[in-house]
């Protein structure tokens, strides 16, 4: 299955490694939105994962009921 998760900016990552789908679009975030990502405090990183869990347990229970 694929995982994918969506930038503000429409940017999309998708990938099979859900660890691999985080990391990609945490470097597009360090290169496109890199004054964004360096005010961001510790709680605003952990709502995004949070978000991202959510969407990728989401994305699986849909691959699951196909
Ligand atoms: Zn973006």
């Amino acid at each position: 299955m694929e995982y994918s998760v969506t930038c503000n900016c429409g940017h999309e990552v998708k990938g099979e490694e859900r660890r691999k789908v985080e990391a990609e679009m945490w470097r597009h975030a360090i290169q496109d939105h890199a004054e964004m990502v360096k005010n961001m405090s510790a709680e605003q990183f952990t709502k995004i994962m949070r978000e991202w869990d959510e969407k990728f347990a989401s994305q699986e229970e849909e691959y699951l009921e196909e």
